[in-house]
């Protein structure tokens, strides 16, 4: 089977303009079934000549406190079950929230690799959350903007260091 990324994150930091930016065919919405929460996109993903399979966590979008609701906690944990490598999404510009910590969590107790991006690092607006992304405990992050184009040669270098 094909090396599988998934990408999670709080809602809003960019996640699904990062999958936009490195899916190239849709595959398919794998809805929900009654029982198992699974409904993510996934795509055909690739980062130069990488290629690999990419699943698009949380289609909800409404905001939320600082706890994790049941429902998205199922889908990310199911995806990191699924994924050979996580990529966990924080947004630079507005800083890290108690449930950016709550993921962190979650990533820290799995055992698969997982590489941080942090991402609408364009400008300077992104540098201090950029550097509290560090107390995450999930490796150095990655500078990175979804929308720009921005640290794509960095993240390929820390995607293929697990491939
Ligand atoms: P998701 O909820 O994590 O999937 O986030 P989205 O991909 O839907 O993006 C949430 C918002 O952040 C949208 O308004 C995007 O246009 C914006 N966004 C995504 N990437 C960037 C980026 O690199 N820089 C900036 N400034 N905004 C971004
Ligand atoms: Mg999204």
């Amino acid at each position: 089977t094909r090396f599988t990324i998934a990408i999670v994150g709080r809602p809003n930091v960019g996640k699904s303009t990062l999958f936009n930016r490195l899916a190239g065919k849709q595959l398919a919405i794998v809805e929900d079934t009654p029982g198992v929460t699974r409904d993510w996109r996934e795509a055909a993903g690739q980062l130069g000549p990488l290629r690999f399979r990419l699943i698009d966590t949380a289609g909800y979008e409404d905001s939320y406190d600082d706890s994790l609701p049941a429902r998205m906690r199922q889908q990310t944990e199911r995806a990191i079950e699924e994924a050979d490598l996580t990529l966990m999404v924080v947004d630079a510009r507005a800083g890290l929230t108690p449930l950016d910590e709550t993921f962190a969590r979650l990533l820290r107790k799995g055992s698969r690799p997982v590489v941080l991006v942090a991402n609408k690092c364009e400008g300077r607006a992104g540098e201090p959350g950029l550097l509290e992304a560090y107390a995450l405990g999930l490796g150095d992050p990655i500078p990175f903007s979804a929308q720009h184009g921005i640290g794509l040669s960095d993240l390929y270098d820390a995607i293929v260091e697990h491939m």
